[in-house]
C-alpha cells in the first residue's frame, strides 16, 4: 500500500469520535513500515493491550476501523485468522471487535472477527513473518492476497453497514 502520513491515519477512522481518533496511540515505526508489503497497515495500541486499529484502501478511500481485542482466557490453542487464513498455534489469533460506524454504532452493535493478534496478516502471507504453519495450499501468493483482501473488504462492509 501507499505509505501513510499521521494525519491521514487518524482522519481515516469511521467508528470512534474525532477525539478518539486524534488521541489513539499511532504505531511508533510508521517511517520504517515496509508499506510496499502491506495490504492494510494493522497495530496494537502500544499502551494498551485490549486496543487495536487497521487502517485500509477502498473504493471509498482510505477506511481506518478501531478494534477492541478480546481477552484470551479459554481459548483454544489453535485457531486460524478469518482474514489472511493463517493458522497460529497459543494466542496468535485474537477475537477483535468492531463498534459498527454511525447510528448503529451508537446504538451499541458491534462487528467480530478472529484475526491474527498482531494484525501482520500481510507478513505472514509473504513468509516476512512465520506463524508456524500455514494450510498447504496450491494457488499463487497473488491469489491469496486477492482473497485477504477480499475477506478485509467484507468485514469492513459489515463494520459501515
Ligand atoms: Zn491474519
Amino acid at each position: 500500500m501507499t505509505p501513510l502520513s499521521e494525519p491521514a491515519i487518524r482522519a481515516s477512522f469511521v467508528n470512534c469520535t474525532k477525539g478518539e481518533a486524534t488521541r489513539l496511540a499511532l504505531p511508533r515505526d510508521l517511517a520504517e513500515r515496509s508499506w510496499a508489503d502491506l495490504d492494510f497497515l494493522g497495530w496494537r495500541d502500544p499502551a494498551g493491550a485490549e486496543r487495536a486499529y487497521l487502517v485500509a484502501e477502498s473504493g471509498a478511500g482510505l477506511l481506518g476501523v478501531a478494534l477492541r481485542v478480546a481477552s484470551q482466557a479459554g481459548r483454544a490453542r489453535r485457531s486460524m485468522c478469518s482474514l489472511c487464513l493463517t493458522t497460529h498455534i497459543g494466542d496468535g489469533v485474537s477475537l477483535m471487535t468492531a463498534r459498527k460506524a454511525g447510528p448503529a454504532g451508537r446504538a451499541g452493535n458491534s462487528v467480530g472477527s478472529y484475526l491474527c493478534a498482531d494484525l501482520a496478516c500481510s507478513l505472514y502471507l509473504r513468509g516476512k513473518k512465520n506463524a508456524g504453519r500455514r494450510l498447504d495450499e496450491s494457488i499463487t501468493l497473488a491469489e491469496k492476497i486477492d482473497r485477504t483482501t477480499a475477506n478485509l473488504a467484507a468485514f469492513l462492509q459489515q463494520v459501515l453497514a
